[in-house]
């Protein structure tokens, strides 16, 4: 199959994600009678003037005008294209997506099913008689049940295919739990369980769906933790351990905790650190630290307190600073590390830990420079390197000024060294490169085929009949007349609006406007093309904006729905409907007359026989607006 994802998936990925859950883990909202409010994120202001309707899905900005569903608030505000704001969409809400040219269906992926058996059988396991020391194991970890459940903890047992028989008394296939990663083939045929005789720590998505698993052995034996290989829902660079129970905590505080490990997060949740999260199994990757970088502001970094933890923490620290967010790095004493500090020491030393944590470049010139003029300027040298990636510029300047402070420097001569990194970053990148930013064409969201979709009769395309341009001209009977379009008053186009919102409303309001008028009776962009759209699928329900979005279309096409989507109409809308048809047909007729007018004018010179026809329908027409008018 080509790049293209079908529209149901697309559908099915857009309505399992809330778009007030998607927008408020951004910005903070507040409910205001049936829509959500927050300050705009797409232009200042003081007063909220940013609306989230939850019946509806959309979004529209009072202020600015801008407006959409969830597909594309993520797209303006990650500056994500679209498949990357799909694929976005989808890891949230545990939904596969086809793997490339593989031709399967992402509907309900197998290997979802396969995890959520496997979840089930170690946590089972766990209780069950060889559960034992695993169970004493986890008492000694000092964590309760409630820490256990919520993180679905299990216990592979040991034995070669315990997981494998079960899944095959399930109806699970064997092939499917290898694509799961839960069992590795063997060569020469068969398979075995990846996991044996280890704790379980599920990896839970965003919707509490199992992607993978982390494993930890008991004793001596090794690897001491072990993970479940990639797969075509687990993407180890873009998972975030714990973050699916913390986000709320984070959300609110705007404060997360980044440790190292399963046991870290488990013993900080235990400890009442609600915010903790890991980057188990990798260092912190951008894509990690750029999903921390949309729920919290502030991140303290408590990494092992040895050589190894501590260079590990100024990498992530980096990364996480190169995206404008603020670092604190917590120092632990040697030998510790924050599982063994707070069981050992209690949440309250943790808690004078974090509150002395020290900036990032306090912490990098404390733990990488020496007092020598070497040690200063390679210090120097690598601060400046990561705060070149750093986009505000007033952070930036701020950090500078830091650096040439904490290293004893003349501001100017960082500042220099600075900006020649900036060039060199610059030209090193050309604009629009880094993944994500800036993207490509818009038009061609959808891959190759993208901005082709069939909607009941008619192709669109995205580069030439996109909505927002002027359709083929035609008549009032929908003929081709092969003039230019004629330009529409704007009263035409706001009475056009006007019906295009009762439309939408649904119930009695669109069953009038149906009544009233036909597609082809409207004449201004883009109310035309979609009232079209709207036509073809007549119901009493209320028109899904959501869907009716479509990137391709433009901004303008989303601002302009969902403008008219959140309008309050009145309980009754038949004076109104009535009003708006009244208006546009006697521009309308209107507009007509001018023309007949100069027809008349240009037959009276040429005298070509066309003079009495065109009398004739002058007439006629000042009759049709005078009846127009007597139906007031
Ligand atoms: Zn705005």
């Amino acid at each position: 199959m080509s790049g293209r994802l079908p529209d149901e998936l697309i559908d099915r990925i857009r309505e399992s994600n809330d778009i007030v859950d998607v927008i408020s883990e951004r910005i903070p909202l507040k409910r205001a009678g049936v829509n959500y409010k927050g300050r705009c994120p797409f232009h200042q202001e003081k007063t909220p003037s940013f609306n989230v309707n939850p019946q509806r899905q959309i979004y529209h900005c009072f202020g600015c005008g801008v407006g959409g569903n969830v597909i594309t608030f993520l797209m303006e505000y990650e500056k994500l294209d679209f498949l990357d704001a799909i694929r976005e969409l989808a890891q949230r809400a545990g939904i596969a997506l086809p793997g490339r040219g593989s031709g399967r269906s992402a509907e309900d992926d197998p290997v979802f099913a396969a995890n959520q058996m496997a979840v089930e059988f170690f946590q089972s396991s766990l209780k069950g008689s060889s559960g034992g020391p695993a169970r004493e194991y986890v008492k000694d970890r000092g964590l309760g049940s409630e820490v256990v459940t919520e993180f679905a903890i299990g216990y592979a047992p040991p034995g070669w295919d315990n997981l494998i028989k079960h899944a095959r008394a399930s109806g699970v296939k064997e092939s499917v739990l290898v694509e799961a990663g839960l069992a590795v083939p063997r060569e020469g045929g068969g398979q075995y369980d990846r996991f044996r005789d280890r704790l379980i720590f599920p990896l839970l998505a965003a919707a509490g769906k199992a992607v993978g698993f982390g494993g930890r052995a008991f004793g001596d034996a090794e690897p001491k933790y072990l993970n479940s290989p990639e797969t075509r829902v687990y993407r180890k660079s873009h998972y975030l351990y714990g973050l699916n129970q913390a986000r709320q905590s984070i959300r609110m505080t705007r404060e997360a905790i980044l440790v190292e490990g399963y046991m870290d997060v488990l013993s900080l949740v235990q400890a009442g650190f609600r915010n903790a999260i890991a980057s188990a199994g990798t260092a912190l990757t951008h894509e990690q630290a750029k999903i921390i970088d949309r729920y919290a502001d502030k991140v303290f970094v408590a990494y092992d307190g040895d050589d190894a933890g501590l260079s590990a923490a100024t990498r992530a620290a980096e990364a996480l600073v190169e995206l404008g967010l603020k670092v604190r790095v917590v120092l632990l004493p040697d030998g510790n590390d924050p599982d063994s500090y707070v069981r050992e020491h209690g949440p309250d030393a943790l808690r004078e830990a974090l509150a002395t944590a020290q900036d990032f470049i306090d912490f990098f010139v404390s733990t990488n420079a020496t007092d020598t003029a070497d040690g200063r300027e390679q210090a120097a040298r690598a601060l400046i390197e990561t705060v070149s990636h750093v986009a505000d510029p007033i952070k930036a300047d701020l950090m500078l000024e830091k650096v040439a402070e904490a290293l004893s420097l003349r501001h100017g001569a960082v500042v220099r060294l600075y900006e020649a990194k900036r060039a060199e970053l610059t030209s090193r990148r050309p604009r629009g490169e880094r993944r994500g930013r800036g993207a490509g064409p818009r038009g061609n969201h959808r891959g190759e085929d993208a901005g082709r979709r069939t909607d009941g009769g008619g192709v669109r395309t995205a580069g030439s009949g996109s909505m927002e341009e002027p359709p083929p001209p035609t008549d009032p009977q929908g003929n081709d007349v092969g003039t230019p379009p004629r330009e529409v008053s704007s009263l035409v186009r706001s009475a056009e609006e006007g019906l295009l919102a009762l439309l939408l409303a649904g119930g009695g309001h669109a069953e009038r406007v149906r009544a009233a008028a036909k597609p082809d009776e409207f004449v201004s962009d883009p109310v035309r093309g979609l009232v079209a759209r709207i036509w073809e699928t007549p119901g009493r329900a209320a028109v899904d904006v959501s869907r009716l979005i479509e990137p391709d279309d433009g901004p303008g096409v989303a601002k302009l729905l969902t403008e008219l989507a959140m309008r309050e109409l009145p309980e009754d809308g038949g004076r109104l409907c009535d009003d708006y048809i009244r208006t546009k047909r006697r521009a309308q007729i209107e507009q007509e007359i001018r023309v007949v007018e100069e027809e008349i004018r240009a037959a009276e010179l040429t005298d070509d026989g066309a003079l009495m026809t065109r009398v004739a329908r002058r007439l006629e027409l000042a009759r049709k607006l005078e009846d127009l008018s007597g139906g007031r």
